[in-house]
């Protein structure tokens, strides 16, 4: 069961529906500690604007008893890791997830798109790769995940990715590989709307079928996430 979810959309992200009290309400009723609002970077067109994260420390901490981190899913924009918000902005969000989205950077050779994933591993500000197994972006997945345990950056398994589908071979792969080399995983809704908040029942049951304990979840709780982020992040607060 994941009791935090650390990738929601909200509707600053311009094709997301939920607002942070509604998102907020759900996570209440049924019983989840909370979640980070992963707004898109702004290079995703509708999105926030960088004034948008720059303001977002206004979140506050806890709303109707539910735990709120304040994140970004930036996106990557080269093939080098570069991300669409400034360092200075990065470094205050408490949940930095990067990820491909070809809307926004067209996909190339293997070598590349596993450069570019290397780079964001290596990055101190970025935390999560973000839906690394949906495809269209192939990669060499050793050399990723060897990054990622070696920076403790941790690799989102993606309810979407899954698409009702434990069997798709590519986060099978990816989950597998994170268990052999101990790599920190995240397993995330990727939530558009707030009833989508929590529900990632498939991408669970495909990492607790390989075997993946629980402590490797590191978004099990709020407590096992904030824990973690407070070893990663250590120049933020977040009581
Ligand atoms: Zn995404
Ligand atoms: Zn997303």
């Amino acid at each position: 069961m994941i009791q935090f979810d650390c990738h929601v959309h909200s509707v600053a992200s311009g094709h997301a529906f939920g607002t942070m009290e509604e998102i907020a309400a759900y996570c209440r009723t049924f019983h989840l500690d909370g979640f980070a609002l992963t707004d898109h970077g702004p290079a995703m067109p509708g999105s926030a604007s960088w004034i948008y994260f720059s303001a977002i420390r206004m979140v506050p901490r806890e709303l109707q008893g539910v735990k709120i981190l304040r994140g970004i899913e930036a996106n990557l924009m080269d093939y080098k890791g570069q991300l669409d918000l400034e360092d200075s902005l990065l470094k205050k969000l408490d949940v930095v997830i990067a990820s491909f989205h070809d809307l926004l950077i067209q996909p190339k050779t293997r070598q590349e798109h596993t450069q570019a994933l290397v780079a964001a591993a290596q990055n101190p500000l970025v935390d999560i790769l973000g839906h690394t197994g949906r495809g269209g972006y192939d990669y060499d997945i050793p050399t990723v995940l060897k990054a990622c345990r070696d920076t403790g950056t941790m690799i989102e398994v993606n309810r979407w990715t899954l698409k009702g589908d434990p069997s798709n071979s590519i986060c099978y792969e990816i989950a597998r590989g994170c268990k052999e080399l101990n790599v920190p995983i995240v397993i995330n809704s990727d939530a558009h709307t707030a009833d989508q908040v929590g529900r990632v029942d498939e991408a669970y049951e495909l990492v607790r079928s390989l075997g993946i304990p629980d402590e490797q979840i590191i978004n099990r709780t709020y407590a096992s996430f904030q824990a973690h982020q407070e070893k990663r992040k250590p120049w933020l607060d977040f009581s």
